[in-house]
């Protein structure tokens, strides 16, 4: 059987070395914002390339505080791409404030920006991009966008750690990159955890405090704050994984290259393009009988996932807070189909899933 995912697998390498960073953090008597946090802080804005991080409790998280440091008003339209994973949108509504919606490249996965100005009105005050799948967007064209009518830039960099658009690293174009920790992600923790990076002092400052019950001194509360700090035993481990984060990448675009270069092109595959460094969260495929497709694999031993299955505005939980047609996105959710790429996956795996594909009769 090859799995799709494996996360004891993907984590032996760490064993040993998250062992004695966990057997630090428990005799170290300092079990919350302490050395592992503030170290791990600075070793992630340092890997990307940002001025400040601040670790929090997770990726959904990490999107809330970041658009709660600019309060907005109570109708506040905020863009968002309408293929993304809920959380993105979730962050929004948690705050009170309007979701647009706004489909995406079906070439990309990623927002249009050809399309985001039509959505832009008087109560608009940011965009939220998703670098989805580990495809940044179209930056250049998007910070243009935003600079000209005065929006608020926040990246959902979950699945995008290490990804570069025209050699910049994801997490630094905006006022806010938000990043996930969850175990899956390409930079994943052993537990839930999240980081926000932004190059703004201010706004460091502010969410500093956001993620402390709105505080910076003991029992001085500025803000209306949340409890969600990175956890010091997670922010041990990431610090031991996040020196592995390059090797982790360059393993799974190892293993897109073999997808990419030998399945038939009756499977659509992502596009490459030598203005984008791709980290491969997800390599996923599409093909007008995904089901079959997905029977037919899990028949010849060979797991697969779909990301997602249900696009956010047919969720139930989003009833009533959409209007329109959203036909890109439902698309790519109908024909979308996620193959293995973990790093625990040797090439021998990924050449038996290529074989095994490129004899499928749809
Ligand atoms: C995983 C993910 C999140 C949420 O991260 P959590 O750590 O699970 O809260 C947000 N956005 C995207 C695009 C994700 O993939």
């Amino acid at each position: 059987m090859i799995e799709y995912e494996n996360l004891g697998k993907l984590n032996e390498p760490f064993f040993e070395e998250y062992e004695k960073s966990f057997h630090q953090s428990l005799t170290s008597g300092w079990y919350i914002l302490g050395n592992n946090v503030r170290k791990f802080e600075d070793e992630f804005a340092g890997y990307c390339g940002s001025k400040y991080c601040v670790g929090v409790a997770s990726g959904l998280d990490a999107l809330i505080i970041a658009l709660k440091s600019f309060n907005f008003e109570k109708d506040t339209e905020v863009i968002v791409p309408s293929n993304t994973y809920i959380a993105t949108i979730l962050s929004i509504v948690h705050l009170g404030l309007k979701p647009i919606l706004v489909e995406p490249n079906i070439n990309t996965y990623n927002i249009d920006p050809t399309k985001i100005e039509d959505k832009i009105n008087k109560n608009t005050r940011a965009v939220m991009v998703v670098h989805l799948y580990g495809k940044a967007c179209e930056m250049d064209k998007i910070n243009d966008i935003c600079k000209k009518n005065n929006l608020k830039l926040i990246e959902d960099c979950a699945q995008s750690h290490g990804a570069t658009f025209k050699g910049q690293k994801t997490g630094t174009f905006g006022d806010f990159g938000c990043f996930s920790f969850y175990p899956t992600k390409n930079l994943g923790a052993i537990g839930d955890a999240g980081a926000i990076t932004t190059n703004n002092e201010n706004l460091f400052e502010t969410i500093k405090k956001l993620r402390n019950y709105g505080s910076s001194v003991k029992y001085v509360n500025d803000l209306v704050g949340y409890n969600s700090r990175l956890d010091e035993v997670q922010a041990g481990f990431l610090s031991v994984k996040l020196k592995k984060l390059d090797e982790i990448n360059k393993h799974k675009r190892t293993l897109a290259d073999f997808y990419l270069s030998k399945l038939k092109d009756d499977f659509i595959k992502p596009q490459m393009d030598k203005d984008y460094f791709d980290v491969y969260h997800i390599f996923n495929i599409r093909h007008p009988k995904r089901d079959a497709l997905r029977n037919y694999l899990l028949e010849n031993n060979i797991k697969t996932e779909i990301h997602y299955p249900i696009p956010p505005h047919q969720q139930k939980a989003m009833d009533g807070v959409f209007k329109g047609n959203y036909p890109i996105s439902e698309e790519i959710h109908k024909t979308t189909l996620s193959l293995p790429i973990s790093f625990y996956h040797k090439e021998a795996d990924i050449h038996q899933v290529i074989e095994v594909l490129n004899k499928f009769k749809g």
